[in-house]
């Protein structure tokens, strides 16, 4: 047989082997360099893309965080249309976060 399709090495990375053709590729590989170079490399990825999702992950910043930040979008909400109503025609056109504090 050819070469394992790559689509194949990545389910066996996976570890979906189960089926008599997975036992024939991952006989194919292990008889076959270039193989088992692309299956290496496919396992690796597999095993980094698992290890970020248990631990890698940014930690969610602490609850105060997202209370200031609530905070503050709640009052430039009050603010901004308090400055229209006292400058009609003139609106206010600094930046947002002149507004942040
Ligand atoms: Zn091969």
């Amino acid at each position: 047989m050819g070469h394992v399709e790559p689509s194949h090495l990545a389910e066996l990375a996976l570890g979906h082997a189960s089926s008599d053709a997975d036992a024939v590729a991952l006989r194919h590989v292990a008889s076959c360099r270039p193989c088992r170079e692309e299956l290496k490399l496919m396992t690796r990825v597999v095993t980094a893309a698992r290890d970020a999702e248990a631990s890698d992950l940014p930690t969610a910043p602490p609850e105060r965080v997202w209370q200031r930040i609530a905070r503050e979008l709640s009052h430039g909400a009050h603010r901004l249309p308090h400055s229209i109503e006292q400058r009609p025609g003139r609106r206010h056109r600094s930046p947002w976060w002149h507004r942040v504090r």
